[in-house]
Parts: structure tokens; C-alpha cells; sequence
């Protein structure tokens, strides 16, 4: 089911046609070399993937199942579709597979403390788990604004141990918190790791992370098979900054598959509320590397929403860019009520609360499949689980009473 080849690699300046690369300060500059070579190392290194294997198995729950949804597909009219599971992941969500994967990086190369930065505090909490397995210290870095608005994974990170620092820069979201915890590691990355929670930052990290995530795609490939006796027609998964997507769709990208990536259209793409790097940005410069990102003509980093704060990101990982320009990758956008519709809908029609994030997914996955014949199949990355969302839902809700 897994094979640890490195598809598609970047060049050497860790570019991906031309997205990409590594735009840090000079200090950092020799950090990401030993990292680089660390992860190339570890790679290399059967003991290591050996472990990394028995973590995701024993302890995230590796493999997820991949679960035909008969009745919605039987619902809609279109398309079989199809749910890899991310959500029954420990921790509820994808993030735990990079996780895992870094922590154990930072172990061998002798690291003592973990930073890592969160938005919603899904990567915080992430990180916070597997910083308390290995008996290691976590900062994270949270946007005040996000401390307030997430409280309960405020409360679960300092349960499992960390230490939250507030971020008061900038819009006090996620944006701030990862430049706080690059100047953080620039002072101290002679003890400690940043763990990046996405397929962005500097090189190697979108190539390391999305490495840590191909056992998405790697599994979803061969379940498919073997439960359909077939590969999915179309894989459609959401974008944050793109590791989930990167995860499920990398190992199926040299079949003759479809790949499509949501991005949030929040209110909707003629305002500045919402999240659609891709199809609403343009290339520049944003946490060390080159990609699309949203700003305005001052060249400043627009100020970004959607729903779920897990997609609030003015960026998106570089090799979803190069992936998009190339053509290999398919763009649609979902606002926040047709997330909500895709969430009850799930919730109704399957038993399955979904993450908002993956309710993106979803409700472009359900418009897709109409278009589809029933003999086909769609094959949907569930990336979360839907209880961290259940007070926005409940407020929405209750707003649209009133
Ligand atoms: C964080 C998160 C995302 C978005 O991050 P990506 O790096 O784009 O995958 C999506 N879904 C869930 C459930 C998340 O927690």
C-alpha cells in the first residue's frame, strides 16, 4: 500500500516549475540546509519509516477507511462518491500524519523543543499531541483574535501540555503567527524544530510535508481497488494552504484521473471576503516561498475569510500553483452557505458530521457528481471531523432563525 519513492520532486532550489523556493532570512538559510539533508536522510533511513509506519498504524489509526456514501450518491443521481476518512484520524483530522512525521524528524536530529503555528488550533492541537508523546517542549504561536474565537483548542493545547503564545501583530490571525514563529525559530533553531502545519513556508517543507501526507492518496489508491476494482474517475479534496489535497491527489496525479481543489469562496469572489488564493490571487512572495497569494495593489497582505478557519489563508502551497498552471489541477470555489448546506446534508444523509473545511469539498463534490453518470466514481477527501465546528453551525443557525 505505501512506497516511499519521492514522485515529482523540486529542483534543487526547491522549485516547483518555478513555484516555490526558499525566500528566508540569511540566518535561516543554513537551518533549512540541515534540514533539508536531515529529511533527505531520514527518508533514506528504513529504521525511521519503519517507526513513522508503526506511529500512523498504532497510534492515528492508519489506515482510514475509504466508505462508498450510497445513499447521498443515491440522492444526488450522478457519480458514486466516495469518502476517505481523514476524519477518524487521531486528533480528528489529517494534520496528525505531518505531525507525527516532523516530531520524529525533530527527534533524530536531536531537538529538545517544538514550535509550530495555528489558526484555528487544529495544527496547534496536532502538534501539542505528538510534542507530549515525545516528552518534548511545544510554544505555539495563535493570533490573539484566533485565542479568542477558539478557546476550547486554546484549553485542549495547554491540556496536552503547551504553552500558547499570543500573537498581537498584524490581524492577530494566522498569518501573524507564522512570521512570529519563523522569528522565533531564526533565534532559536540550534534547540528547537518548526513544525509547519501545511505544504507551505520555505523549502523543504512543502516537499517534506507533503511526503508526510501521500499516505492519503497511497491508501485511497489501493482501497479503491480493492473494494471497486477501480480507480476514482475524479479526486476533489479542500484547500487551506494544501496539504490534505497534496496528500490524497499526489499519488494520483500520473493515473488518467480528474483532480480537483476547492478554495473558499467565503461570501463570495467579487468581495475581499474570502479565501480563494488561486482563484482570486495572483504570484508573490508570502512565508518564504513563491506562489498566489492575496494582496492588494500596495502589495500587502490581504486580510482573508471563510467559515472555516482552517481555510483562512491568503496563500496556498506552491506546488498546488505549479499544479494549477500546468493544468493537471482542476479549481472550484464553495461560499459558506453552500458548505453549511454540504454539512447538514452529510450529516442527515450519511450519519457523518463533516469538518467545514471538508463540507467545501463536499458541497463542489455533490455539484460534480450530478454532472456524472452513476457508473462513475468521485472520490472526496473528508479531512475532519465536524465537533470542533459545532458553535459556528449552532450560531449560523441560529442567525438565519432570527
Ligand atoms: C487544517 C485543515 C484543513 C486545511 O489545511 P490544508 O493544509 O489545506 O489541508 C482542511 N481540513 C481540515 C479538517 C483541517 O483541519
Amino acid at each position: 500500500m505505501y512506497d516511499f519513492e519521492i514522485r515529482h520532486p523540486p529542483d534543487a532550489g526547491g522549485h516547483f516549475n518555478g513555484f516555490g523556493g526558499k525566500y528566508a532570512a540569511e540566518t535561516l538559510m543554513g537551518p533549512l540546509a540541515e534540514l533539508e539533508a536531515a529529511f533527505y536522510a531520514s527518508w533514506e533511513d528504513p529504521e525511521f519509516q519503519a517507526e513513522r509506519l508503526r506511529l500512523l498504524q498504532q497510534y492515528a489509526g492508519r489506515p482510514t477507511p475509504l466508505y462508498h456514501a450510497r445513499r447521498l450518491s443515491e440522492e444526488i443521481g450522478g457519480a458514486q462518491i466516495v469518502l476517505k476518512r481523514e476524519d477518524l484520524a487521531h486528533t480528528g483530522a489529517h494534520k496528525i500524519n505531518n505531525t507525527i512525521g516532523q516530531a520524529l524528524l525533530a527527534k533524530r536530529m536531536g531537538k529538545k523543543r517544538v514550535i509550530a503555528e495555528t489558526g484555528a488550533g487544529q495544527h496547534g492541537v496536532a502538534s501539542a499531541t505528538v510534542a507530549a508523546m515525545f516528552d518534548m517542549q511545544c510554544d505555539v504561536y495563535m493570533g490573539r483574535e484566533d485565542m479568542r474565537r477558539q478557546a476550547p483548542n486554546v484549553f485542549r493545547m495547554e491540556l496536552l501540555g503547551a504553552r500558547v503564545i499570543p500573537v498581537d501583530s498584524g490581524t492577530a490571525t494566522l498569518k501573524d503567527a507564522l512570521n512570529e514563529a519563523l522569528r522565533d525559530w531564526v533565534a532559536s533553531c540550534e534547540n528547537t524544530f518548526y513544525i509547519i502545519g501545511t505544504v507551505a513556508g520555505p523549502h523543504p517543507y512543502p516537499l517534506m510535508v507533503r511526503q508526510y501526507h501521500v499516505v492519503i492518496g497511497q491508501e485511497a489508491r489501493a482501497q479503491s481497488l480493492e473494494q471497486f476494482g477501480r480507480l476514482p474517475d475524479m479526486a476533489i479534496a479542500c484547500v487551506g494552504g494544501g496539504s490534505n489535497a497534496m496528500g490524497l491527489l499526489h499519488p494520483l496525479r500520473d493515473d488518467d484521473i480528474r483532480l480537483v481543489a476547492v478554495e473558499p469562496a467565503g461570501y463570495g469572489l467579487d468581495g475581499d471576503d474570502h479565501a480563494a488564493s488561486l482563484a482570486a490571487g495572483r504570484p508573490g512572495i508570502l512565508h518564504g516561498n513563491l506562489t498566489y497569494l492575496l494582496e492588494d495593489d500596495e502589495g500587502q497582505i490581504k486580510g482573508t475569510h471563510s467559515i472555516s478557519a482552517g481555510l483562512d489563508y491568503p496563500g496556498v502551497g506552491p506546488e498546488l500553483a505549479a499544479m494549477y498552471e500546468a493544468g493537471r489541477l482542476e479549481l472550484e470555489t464553495a461560499d459558506d452557505n453552500e458548505a453549511l448546506q454540504a454539512f447538514s446534508r452529510l450529516s442527515l444523509c450519511e450519519g457523518i458530521l463533516p469538518a467545514l473545511e471538508s463540507s467545501h469539498a463536499l458541497a463542489a463534490a455533490m455539484r460534480l457528481a450530478a454532472k456524472m453518470k452513476p457508473e462513475q466514481m468521485l472520490l472526496v477527501n473528508l479531512s475532519g471531523r465536524g465537533d470542533k465546528d459545532l458553535d459556528t453551525v449552532m450560531q449560523k443557525t441560529k442567525e438565519d432563525a432570527t
